[in-house]
């Protein structure tokens, strides 16, 4: 039995959400639709479509954009040919070291593995399905590796992750500092423990400090921390 666990977060820290958006962007203006379809997405639906806050939902996005009926349909459909291409070879935007990582996880330190994914669930479904990046862990059909996916609540459902594996030492990886930062005021107050640990995303020059949290470049620096936290030999 493993007697500890790692939730991992899934968009930017497994897998290169960042440019899968920026080649979205690109493709709506490949598709001559940059002027309209751009402004009235960000405008009228930011919680759709947004630099910043992203959570998009996949169908919502075209129901919308069709029903506005503004656009010419064969520019869209090429649109959603497009969007379908880019989110089908997702397994590109897999982060070199993501699959080593949770091999090792797996192997060496013999922790549970729970992928976190924040968003609409069949978009996220989609998304880790065509990153292929379970199968590529694990060859056989264990289930070493747990899905987990939040629309909503992400704290609550943190929290009720940890509550059911007190008796084990659990880590959590995410790329957002605001994220981890409520995420660790949850456990705290609970007096439950779990190592939060930021990893910096690799557009950011650095991280503002914060205390109780951990904070790491790359997938190898958190495996020789998850082991010293372990004891484990560091190989
Ligand atoms: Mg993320």
């Amino acid at each position: 039995m493993s007697k500890s666990y790692a939730i991992i977060d899934f968009d930017d820290t497994l897998v290169d959400t960042f440019s899968f958006k920026e080649d979205l962007v690109s493709a709506v203006k490949k598709n001559d639709l940059y002027k309209g379809l751009i402004k009235d997405v960000f405008n009228k639906a930011p919680h759709y479509l947004n630099a910043n806050k992203f959570v998009f939902s996949y169908t919502s996005f075209f129901k919308m954009i069709r029903a506005g009926n503004q656009y010419k349909n064969e520019r869209l459909d090429n649109l959603e040919k497009d969007f379908n291409q880019l989110l089908k070879s997702f397994d590109r935007y897999t982060f070199p070291g993501s699959i080593d990582f949770l091999k090792k996880l797996i192997q060496e330190v013999k922790a549970e593995i729970i992928i976190f994914s924040y968003g609409e669930s069949a978009f996220q479904k989609a998304k880790i399905k065509h990153s292929r990046l379970i199968e590529k862990v694990i060859q056989d059909d264990s289930n070493k590796i747990q899905v987990v996916i939040s629309p909503i609540d992400k704290e609550k459902n943190i929290l009720k992750l940890v509550q059911g594996k007190a008796s084990k030492t659990g880590f959590f990886i995410n790329d957002k500092i605001k994220e981890n930062q409520a995420i660790k005021k949850v456990i705290d107050k609970k007096g439950l423990d779990l190592k939060v640990i930021t990893k910096i995303p690799y557009f950011k020059e650095e991280a503002q400090k914060i205390k109780g949290i951990y904070q790491f470049r790359d997938f190898l620096e958190i495996l020789l921390f998850i082991k010293d936290q372990l004891n484990l030999t560091i190989k």
